[in-house]
C-alpha cells in the first residue's frame, strides 16, 4: 500500500514523500482511511515507534479547512519534548501547505510569547495538559471550533496526575467533535476517558498492548571512553548477522565512526544531514537491500528510515532526551520481531543511563563486552553458515571439478574442512590475537578513576611530567628510563614511578632535576620521532585534564585502529582481503598525523 491510496490530499501526500516515508505503516494504513471517512471517535492502541503521530496527524491535517482560522484539532501530549516534536511532524507533514498555523504551546515556557502567538491564530494547538488549561481558563484558547481532539500518550497523562486537567479540555470542546485517543496500555483510567468521553469508539490494536517495548530487550555495556570504538567493534564482530543502527550525537562523530567502521572492513556506511538528498537515497537503498549491515545515523536524518527488521539498535553515545531514547530503540523490535537496544555507558553516563530505565520503564540487562573466545566462536560458526550458503553453479564449475579433486585428493575430509574454514578464520584470529580484555564492571570503573586521581597527582618531593608516547609507540618503562638519562643527562635512580598509558605516560623525578628536564625537554625523542615533555602541574585536576586531553586527541587510538585495522582488512574479504599494503601504508600515514595532531 502506499500514501496515494489512503485518501489523503495531494499535498500531504507529497509532504510524506518529501520526508522519506515511502509506505504506510500498519497503524498508518489502517487508522487514516478510516479517520479520512468517517467522523468517528477512535481508541489506538500503539506506541512511539509505530508511525502514530502520522497516524493521526495526517487525518487531522487532512480535516481543516484553510478558509477558516479558527482552532480546528487539539492535540494534548504529557510533555514538552513531545509537544514539540509532534508540531515539528506535523508541519513536516504540511509542507506544501504554506497557509497552516500550529502552535504548541507548553509548561515551563514564556506564556506571553504563547499568547501571543494563539492570537496571531492556530489552526491546530498541540498541547501539555495543565499548560493548555492555564490557556483555556484564560480565554486565550477558544476551543469551539474544533472537530478532532487528539489525546496522545493518554496512559502516561494519567500516571503524570493530568486526569483534572483531560476532563477540563474535553469539556472545553464542543460535544461533537470526534475524540482520538492513543495509549500504549490500557489502564481503567483510560478507559474511563473513553467510556465518558467518546461514542463507540472504533479500535485499533498495532501488535498488541505494549508490544514494541516487550519486542525490545534494552542492555548496556558499561565501558572506559577509551575503549567505546572498540566496544562498538566487538559487539558488531560478536554478531555477525547484525542489520542495525548506530546512532551517534553528532554529524561529525557519525561520518567519524563510518569511516572507521569502513576502513576496518566492515559493512558500513552513514547517514546524516551533511550528506546530499541523492547520497542519502543512495545509502538508504544499499541499508534496505542489505548491502550495508551497519548503518550509522544521527537522530534526524534517522527518522525517514523505514526498515521494519532491524535487529539490534546501538547508541554510541546515548542522547540527553530520554524520548529520543525511545525514539532510537522504537526502530527495532517492529513488526513481530524481536529487536536489542545495546548503550554504551561510561562511569559518568550513569545518571542519564538512570533517568532513561526509568522513562523507558523496561529492565535494562547490564552486559560484559563478549569476550574474544566467543566473539570468534561466533564468527567461526557464522563462516560456516555463509559456507552453507554459497550458490554454487554446477554448469559452470563442474568442468573444472575434476582437476580440482585431484589436486585436493590427499585430504581427508577433516583436514579439508579445518583448511576451507581456517583460509577466513586465521584472519580474524590474528585480528584478535593480542586483544585486551576491555570489559568491565561499573565497580570497577569507579575504583580505577580514584586510583587514577590519585596516581595523577606527584609525590612529596617529585615532580611529575607528561611525554607524549605510551604503549602503542612501543614504549615501555625501560624505555622511558633510557630517554630521559640521555635526553635530560640524569641518572636512573632520580625517576620515580612511571605510568605508561596507550598513547601518552608520565613520570616523575625529584624535584631538584625536574629544571633539567624541563630544559632539555626539546630533546626528547623516541625513535626518531620527536617527543613532547610538559610538567603536568599540580595534583589531580590537572592530571586528569591532561589524561582526557589524550583520548580526546586519540591519536592512541586513532595509530591503534591502523593497526588492528590492518589485521582487520584481511579477514574482512573481499577488495580489502588483498589489502595488506594498503594497511601498512595507511599505518604510516597516521603516524604522520599523529605528529601533526601534536
Ligand atoms: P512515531 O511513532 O509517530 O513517533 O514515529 C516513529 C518514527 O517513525 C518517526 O521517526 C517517524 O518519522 C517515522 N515514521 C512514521 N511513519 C513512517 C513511515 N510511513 N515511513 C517511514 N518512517 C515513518
Amino acid at each position: 500500500m502506499s500514501f496515494d491510496t489512503l485518501g489523503l490530499r495531494e499535498e500531504l501526500v507529497l509532504g510524506v514523500k518529501e520526508l522519506g516515508f515511502e509506505n504506510p505503516t500498519p497503524i498508518q494504513s489502517e487508522a487514516i482511511p478510516l479517520l479520512l471517512e468517517e467522523q468517528t471517535d477512535f481508541v489506538g492502541l500503539a506506541q512511539t515507534g509505530t508511525g502514530k503521530t502520522a497516524a493521526f496527524g495526517l487525518p487531522l491535517l487532512n480535516s481543516i479547512d484553510p478558509t477558516l482560522s479558527d482552532t480546528q484539532g487539539v492535540i494534548v501530549c504529557p510533555t514538552r519534548e513531545l509537544c514539540l516534536q509532534i508540531e515539528k511532524d506535523l508541519n513536516n507533514f504540511a509542507k506544501k501547505m504554506p497557509w497552516l498555523r500550529v502552535v504548541s504551546v507548553y509548561g515551563g515556557a514564556n506564556i506571553s510569547l504563547q499568547i501571543k502567538e494563539l492570537r496571531r491564530g492556530a489552526h491546530v494547538i498541540v498541547a501539555t495538559p495543565g499548560r493548555f488549561v492555564d490557556l483555556i481558563s484564560r480565554g486565550k484558547a477558544r476551543l469551539e471550533h474544533v472537530k478532532v481532539a487528539v489525546l496522545d500518550e493518554a496512559d502516561e497523562m494519567l500516571n503524570m496526575g493530568f486526569k483534572a486537567e483531560l476532563d477540563a479540555i474535553l469539556e472545553a470542546t464542543p460535544d461533537h467533535r470526534s475524540t482520538w485517543l492513543f495509549s500504549a496500555t490500557m489502564p481503567a483510567e483510560v478507559k474511563r476517558i473513553s467510556k465518558n468521553y467518546m461514542s463507540n469508539p472504533k479500535e485499533l490494536s498495532v501488535g498488541g498492548v505494549n508490544e514494541t517495548s516487550n519486542n525490545i530487550s534494552h542492555e548496556y555495556y558499561p565501558i572506559r571512553e577509551r575503549d567505546r570504538y572498540e566496544a562498538l567493534k566487538r559487539v558488531i564482530d560478536f554478531q555477525p548477522n547484525i542489520y542495525g543502527v548506530v546512532f551517534c550525537r553528532t554529524r561529525m562523530e557519525t561520518q567519524e565512526i563510518a569511516d572507521k567502521l569502513m576502513r576496518d572492513g566492515y559493512s558500513a556506511d552513514s547517514l546524516h544531514g551533511d550528506l546530499s538528498q541523492a547520497q542519502r537515497d543512495s545509502v538508504m537503498k544499499s541499508f534496505r537491500k542489505r548491502r550495508i549491515q551497519v548503518l550509522v545515523a544521527t537522530d534526524v536524518a534517522a527518522r525517514g528510515i523505514d526498515v521494519s527488521d532491524l535487529t539490534h539498535v546501538i547508541h554510541y553515545k546515548l542522547p540527553d532526551d530520554p524520548e529520543v531514547y525511545t525514539h532510537r530503540s522504537g526502530r527495532t523490535g517492529r513488526a513481530g520481531k524481536k529487536g536489542i537496544s545495546i548503550a554504551f555507558i561510561t562511569n559518568k553516563e550513569q545518571r542519564r543511563l538512570n533517568d532513561i530505565q526509568r522513562m523507558v520503564k523496561a529492565k535494562f540487562e547490564e552486559k560484559e563486552i563478549p569476550s574474544i573466545e566467543n566473539i570468534c566462536q561466533n564468527k567461526l560458526y557464522s563462516l560456516v553458515d555463509d559456507l552453507k550458503d554459497v550458490t554454487v553453479h554446477d554448469e559452470e564449475i563442474d568442468q573444472y571439478l575434476g582437476k580440482v579433486t585431484e589436486q585436493l585428493e590427499e585430504l581427508t575430509r577433516e583436514e579439508l574442512i579445518k583448511k576451507i574454514v581456517s583460509k577466513e578464520f586465521n584472519h580474524f584470529l590474528d585480528y584478535y590475537r593480542d586483544a585486551r580484555d576491555i570489559s568491565c564492571t561499573f565497580k570497577q570503573l569507579s575504583k580505577r578513576s580514584r586510583e587514577d586521581r590519585g596516581r595523577t597527582s606527584s609525590r612529596k618531593g617529585m615532580s611529575r611530567f607528561f611525554i607524549n608516547a605510551g604503549h602503542l609507540d612501543g614504549l615501555n618503562k625501560g624505555a622511558l628510563v633510557r630517554i630521559i638519562c640521555e635526553s635530560s643527562n640524569m641518572r636512573g635512580h632520580l625517576i620515580g614511578a612511571i605510568d605508561i598509558k596507550s598513547a601518552y605516560s608520565f613520570f616523575e623525578v625529584e624535584d631538584a632535576s625536574a629544571d633539567q628536564v624541563t630544559n632539555t625537554a626539546k630533546d626528547y625523542s623516541f625513535e626518531g620521532k620527536s617527543l613532547r615533555v610538559e610538567k603536568a602541574e599540580g595534583g589531580s585536576g590537572s592530571g586528569d585534564r591532561r589524561r582526557g586531553g589524550g583520548d580526546r586527541r586519540g591519536g592512541g587510538e586513532r595509530r591503534g585502529g591502523g593497526d588492528r585495522r590492518r589485521g582487520r582488512s584481511n579477514f574482512s574479504g573481499g577488495d580489502n582481503f588483498h589489502d595488506n599494503g594498503g594497511g601498512s601504508r595507511r599505518f604510516g600515514n597516521k603516524r604522520r598525523s599523529f605528529k601533526r595532531s601534536n
